[in-house]
């Protein structure tokens, strides 16, 4: 129950209240369209024009709302707080007309970017900064992301200046046309955990020996051929990578691809007259850049079956069974080659109806 008395009352905060317990105003936007509604303290609510409380039908207009559902909570919450002695004294000032409440309006219309200055740092030809993309937009209505981006870009802006948006950019530099295709890591082909592996080698937060040598005391040398492993040994250079390779080769030459260390890092952008084989390399590359990752792992277990290559096929095997089946068991056999069956590289469809794997 609200405690204030008198004048105050009117003033009262209507978000963020411990004492008046609004639950409606608990959700993120009845809070938005509240503030652009400038309906902050107890005393916006009253209309001393009709000399009543406001019309929720009103409220809900000014908040943007088609129907006044949520507006009347927000009435019937915030009277249900009142003490009878504070609503008497609302009533009153409705019928005299006075006191008004003090019109300071709603909050400031500030707004939140980042200041341009001047980094001692030689920017990074392809930054990791992203502070020269951000516009300024209206606090109060900054999406929580785009205000996680200032904040984290800000505090590390010295850091990121300098640095390229991929360690890859120094190892592998892009040639004319390949470059980083971050939006073709993810699509409704490629799993969350198989796209988050070529996420995170594409920006080069996976483990490496010579890594992991700094604190813990594994080696730094691969542990397939006893080289020093660096990102680029792990995922391009190692001899036990070269049988996997061949066969991205031979598959990628189908669709009328040369495999290259750019190819497989950076991935194939999607375009729309190609946009299913597109999907479909960028799905094979992914579950070949997981091969190489789990294989790995398994090795440092020391666990048995560490060949990638074999890994890799039968990933891609489970993953055309399991469609297959799927499309089988709901008739849909028609969109399942549209999608799958490209050229006939991966498998055939056989007349009889059963799956026939090629690779
Ligand atoms: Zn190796």
């Amino acid at each position: 129950m609200v405690v204030t008395v008198g004048a105050d009352l009117l003033a009262e905060r209507l978000l963020h209240n411990p004492q008046l317990r609004v639950q409606v105003a608990k959700s993120r936007s009845v809070c938005q369209s509240l503030v652009l509604a400038e309906v902050t303290r107890v005393g916006d609510l009253l209309d001393y024009d009709r000399g009543d409380w406001l019309d929720p039908l009103t409220l809900a207009q000014r908040m943007g709302l088609s129907r006044p559902r949520t507006a009347r909570r927000v009435f019937q919450q915030v009277k249900a707080a009142l003490t009878p002695a504070a609503r008497a004294y609302l009533n009153r000032a409705l019928s005299e007309g006075a006191p008004r409440p003090p019109s300071t309006p709603g909050p400031l219309d500030l707004s939140i970017g980042p200041l341009p200055r001047r980094s001692k740092q030689t920017p990074h030809p392809f930054t990791a900064s992203r502070l020269h993309e951000l516009q300024p937009v209206s606090f109060q209505i900054a999406p929580r992301k785009y205000l996680y981006t200032l904040t984290l870009h800000t505090l590390h802006a010295h850091t990121l200046v300098s640095h390229p948006d991929t360690k890859w950019r120094d190892l592998l530099p892009p040639l004319e046309g390949e470059q980083p295709r971050w939006a073709s890591l993810y699509s409704t082909l490629v799993p969350r955990p198989v796209g988050d592996i070529s996420w995170r080698l594409l920006h080069g937060a996976v483990s490496t020996g010579v890594f992991l040598t700094r604190f813990t005391p594994i080696p730094d040398t691969c542990p397939f051929c006893n080289v020093r492993e660096t990102l680029a040994r792990v995922y391009l250079e190692c001899a036990r990578l070269q049988p996997l390779f061949r066969l991205l080769t031979n598959i990628l030459l189908h669709f009328w691809l040369h495999f290259s260390p750019h190819l497989f890092i950076y991935t194939l952008p999607i375009r729309g007259p190609t946009k299913s084989w597109d999907l479909l390399v960028n799905l094979l590359l992914a579950l070949a850049k997981t091969a190489i990752y789990k294989t790995r792992e398994r090795r440092l277990a020391h666990e048995m079956s560490c060949d990638c290559g074999a890994f890799f096929r039968s990933s891609v095997h489970s993953r055309i069974r399991a469609e297959f089946l799927w499309a089988a068991s709901t008739d849909s056999l028609d969109a399942f080659k549209e999608r799958w069956e490209l050229s006939e590289v991966l498998f055939s469809v056989t007349p009889s109806g059963s799956l026939h794997l090629t690779i």
